[in-house]
């Protein structure tokens, strides 16, 4: 058998017209000899009646801090509508669809609500499915405990369900079909002339999602790249050939693909907060220690961290900002917020050793006189903190600096 997972993200399952567009995708892809495994996403976004953000909503509409295992059981609605309505078209077209939940799929989660990790994924009821010719549409986003409860897998997840299911069923290629055309050098939506990527390294994407670009979620990236297992990303809106994550490198290590560009991709974060913790000589000689372990305490992740003799600075997320704020001064810490802020990253496996990156970097961002708050880098990424109002001119200025409008 010849498998393939094909993800239908929300705004590809959204309307009845757009739902005909997945039924060629899947009847197209066995055409080619494959077995299809559907996953799919709420339908529509923000503000349509059955989208993730809409059922958070209506249960934030009873108590703004509803519990996390409760406010999972709504957001699991969104998904099991979406999968009843595809396998309803599909079987409409002529194809024995069956729907699935995660738990039914096999896929078995920890019990964090909101943000479970995938411990496990069964495929033995979905190769019995692909056995009988029966088409498997599997919620995107849903798990199981191993206990019966259900978890969901953190916002975007149903491309981590795509992956996990790719992994445990040995599949050729997993396809995440969305509204944009592949993994572009930046947001649409901030950059008009970024580029459509044709390939990227599981790596690179990886950082790009986790330094702010939506368009897969990273955990997805992860569990293919530990299997080997090709993603593309396309449009369920045309026929382009999508972005190919794989296993490419700048060097040729052993036929791997030989991409040779510094920077890949521009992206950004925002709603960030910088704080800075003042420390004196007076202070227990553990006093940077205990800052950091409040905070962890407090399950508040830092980021762009610099400890230096006297002070402290780290980012955290601004939602974090009063609490973080209010544990360290109960410590008895002077510290300095710095509200407003946002993080822009340039990506590229690359960029390794390639002297004048960070130069050209400070370069585009002085220019358009961007004040730099705080800096980071890697082998394969550098990122400055910027003042929030700053982000579009510094992703279009790095954009264009690092070559990538051409
Ligand atoms: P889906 O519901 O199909 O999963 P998402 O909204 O999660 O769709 O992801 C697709 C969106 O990601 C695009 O509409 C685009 O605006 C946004 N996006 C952000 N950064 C990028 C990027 N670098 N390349 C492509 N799309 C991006
Ligand atoms: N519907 C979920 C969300 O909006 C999962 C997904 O779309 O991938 O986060
Ligand atoms: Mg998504």
């Amino acid at each position: 058998m010849r498998i393939i997972v094909q993800k239908f993200g929300g705004t590809s399952v959204a309307s009845p017209e757009v739902r005909e567009l997945v039924v060629h995708k899947v009847k197209q892809a066995r055409e080619q000899g494959f077995s299809p495994v559907v996953v799919v996403s709420a339908m529509g976004r923000k503000g349509a009646p059955y989208a993730t953000d809409t059922l958070i909503g209506i249960a934030r509409t009873a108590y703004r801090d509803i519990a996390a295992r409760e406010l999972d059981q709504i957001m699991y609605c969104g998904e099991m509508i979406s999968a009843v309505v595809m396998a309803g078209t599909l079987q409409a077209a002529g194809m024995d669809a069956v729907m699935l939940t995660g738990g039914n799929a096999g896929i078995i989660t920890d019990a964090s609500f909101n943000n479970a990790r995938i411990l496990k994924s069964d495929p033995t009821r979905i190769i019995t499915l692909l056995r009988q010719g029966k088409v498997p549409v599997v919620c995107g986003f849903q798990g199981m405990t191993s206990d019966g409860e259900f978890t969901t897998l953190g916002r975007g997840g149903s491309d981590t369900t795509a992956s996990a299911l790719g992994a445990s069923l040995d599949a050729e290629l997993v396809e995440i079909y969305t509204d944009v055309d592949g993994i572009m050098t930046a947001d649409p939506r901030i950059v008009d002339n970024a580029k459509i990527l044709e390939c990227i390294s599981y790596a690179e994407v990886c950082q790009l999602a986790h330094q702010g670009a939506k368009v897969i979620h990273p955990r997805a990236v992860e569990i293919a790249m530990q299997k080997n297992i090709p993603l593309v990303v396309k449009s369920t809106f045309s026929d382009a050939p999508g972005t190919l994550i794989t296993n490419i490198a700048k060097e040729d290590n052993g036929g791997a693909t030989v991409i040779d560009r510094v920077a890949t991709g521009v992206t950004y974060l925002t709603n960030i907060v910088q704080i800075k913790v003042h420390l004196d000589e007076t202070m227990a000689s553990d006093a940077s220690f205990k800052v950091f372990k409040t905070l962890a305490d407090s399950g508040i992740s830092v980021d762009l961290i610099n400890v230096h003799p006297g002070q402290i600075m780290f980012t955290i997320n601004a939602d974090h900002a009063e609490k973080a704020s209010a544990k360290l001064k109960h410590q008895g810490y002077e510290i300095e917020i710095l509200e407003n802020c946002a993080k822009v990253s340039v990506v590229g496996g690359g960029m390794r050793e390639v002297p004048g990156v960070m130069a050209s970097f400070i370069e585009a961002l002085s220019r358009n006189k961007i004040a730099i708050l705080q800096t980071v880098d890697s082998h394969t990424s550098i990122s400055v903190l910027v003042p929030q109002s700053d982000v579009g001119a510094a992703v279009k200025s790095l954009h264009e600096k690092f070559g990538l409008s051409n």
